[in-house]
C-alpha cells in the first residue's frame, strides 16, 4: 500500500462522522441515541417526536462510522492511507471536529497512536532511508501558541522565514527514539494541556524536505456558535470563534479546491497549518458525534460544518 502513494494535490478533503455510543451517565439518565448508520455513508436521525420538525433527518458523507465501531476500523480503512502519504513526502492532516465530550481526544489519540506505529514499521522495512521521526505538540488557546513539551508556558511566536516559509520560534522538537517514548511525549502533553484549543502536532523530517504530519484535536465546537458571557469567557470565546470560524472558512474553500486566496493568516490555527492544507496535502476531517437526543442541536451544528467540509 504505502509504494502506491499518490498525488495529494488534487486531492478532496476526506469527511467522516463517527459516532460514539451512549455512556454509563447518559443511559442512567434515560437519554436516548436518536442517531444511527442506516448504511456506510448515511447517518440518520430518528426521533419519532421530531418527525415533523422538517429539519433534514438523513445526511451522507464519505464515510460514517456507528458508535460500536473501534479506532482501529477507523484508523484502517479511512485513514492509514492519508496518514501514511507523509512518508511519500505528501503533508497530511488529520483533524478531529466537534462538540465536547463527542470523542475527539479518544479518536486522535488511538489514530496518533496507530499512525507512528506503521511509521515505524515502514521505517524498518527501508532502513536504507535516513529517517528522522520528529515529534512536538502545541496547543493554541486565545490565540496563544504554547509549547506543551516545554514546562515553562511561553508564548512561542510564529515566524516567516524567507526559507522555510511559516516557522514556530523555539518549539521543542524531540526525535522519537522508540514507541515507549511517544507514550510518554503524548503523556506530557496530556499533562501540560488546558481545557481548550489544543493542536497535536507531529512532524516528521529528512534532509532538506520537511514532511508533517498534524494531528488536530480541536476545541469543542459549541464554542463557534454559543453565546458567551463577559470578561474572561468573551475573550475566549472570540478567540476560539476566530481560529474555528476561520478554520471553516478555509476549508470550505479548499473544499471547492485548493486555488485561489485562501485566508489562512487570519487566524494562529490556520496560519500554523497552512503548509499542511495547501498544495501538496491530504486532509480528512473526523465529525465526532454524541448520539444522544439531548445533544442534537449541537450534533446538527457539527453535521452542517462536516457538510460545508464536502
Ligand atoms: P472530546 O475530546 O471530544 O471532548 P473525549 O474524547 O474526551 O471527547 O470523549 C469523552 C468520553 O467519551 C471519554 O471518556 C471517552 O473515553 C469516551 N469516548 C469517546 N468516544 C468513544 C468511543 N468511540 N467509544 C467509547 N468511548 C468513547
Ligand atoms: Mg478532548
Amino acid at each position: 500500500k504505502m509504494q502506491e502513494l499518490g498525488n495529494g494535490t488534487e486531492e478532496k478533503i476526506l469527511v467522516l462522522v463517527r459516532l460514539r455510543p451512549l455512556n454509563e451517565k447518559e443511559i442512567a439518565q434515560n437519554d436516548v441515541a436518536d442517531w444511527e448508520c442506516i448504511n456506510s455513508t448515511t447517518i440518520l436521525y430518528r426521533n419519532s417526536l421530531q418527525e415533523r420538525s422538517g429539519l433534514p433527518t438523513a445526511y451522507s458523507f464519505d464515510r460514517v462510522f456507528r458508535g460500536d465501531c473501534k479506532t482501529r476500523e477507523v484508523y484502517d480503512e479511512e485513514i492509514k492511507d492519508i496518514a501514511l502519504s507523509v512518508v511519500g513526502g505528501i503533508n497530511s492532516t488529520i483533524f478531529a471536529y466537534g462538540q465536547t465530550s463527542s470523542g475527539k481526544t479518544y479518536t486522535m489519540n488511538g489514530i496518533t497512536e496507530y499512525t507512528v506505529a506503521d511509521i515505524y514499521e515502514y521505517m524498518k522495512m527501508h532502513d536504507e532511508r535516513a529517517f528522522a521521526l520528529k515529534f512536538s505538540a502545541m496547543e493554541i488557546y486565545n490565540e496563544v501558541v504554547r509549547d506543551l513539551l516545554s514546562s515553562d508556558n511561553n508564548q512561542l511566536r510564529l515566524l516567516d522565514d524567507p526559507e522555510k516559509g511559516m516557522i514556530i520560534e523555539k518549539l521543542t522538537e524531540e526525535t522519537l527514539r522508540d514507541w515507549n517514548h511517544l507514550k510518554e511525549l503524548l503523556s506530557i502533553c496530556e499533562a501540560q494541556r488546558q481545557i481548550g484549543e489544543t493542536s497535536l502536532n507531529e512532524k516528521s523530517s529528512r534532509s532538506h524536505q520537511i514532511l508533517r504530519l498534524n494531528f488536530v484535536d480541536l476545541a469543542g465546537s459549541e464554542r463557534a456558535s454559543q453565546a458567551q458571557s463577559v470578561g474572561q469567557r468573551l475573550k475566549e470565546g472570540c478567540h476560539i470563534n476566530r481560529s474555528l470560524l476561520t478554520l471553516g472558512t478555509v476549508i470550505r474553500k479548499l473544499s471547492k479546491g485548493r486555488h485561489g486566496h485562501v485566508n489562512y493568516r487570519d487566524s494562529k490555527l490556520t496560519r500554523i497549518l497552512q503548509p499542511a492544507l495547501g498544495g501538496n496535502a491530504r486532509t480528512a476531517i473526523i465529525c465526532t458525534l454524541n448520539p444522544s437526543r439531548s445533544h442534537v442541536e449541537q450534533s446538527r451544528n457539527t453535521l452542517l460544518f462536516a457538510s460545508c467540509a464536502k
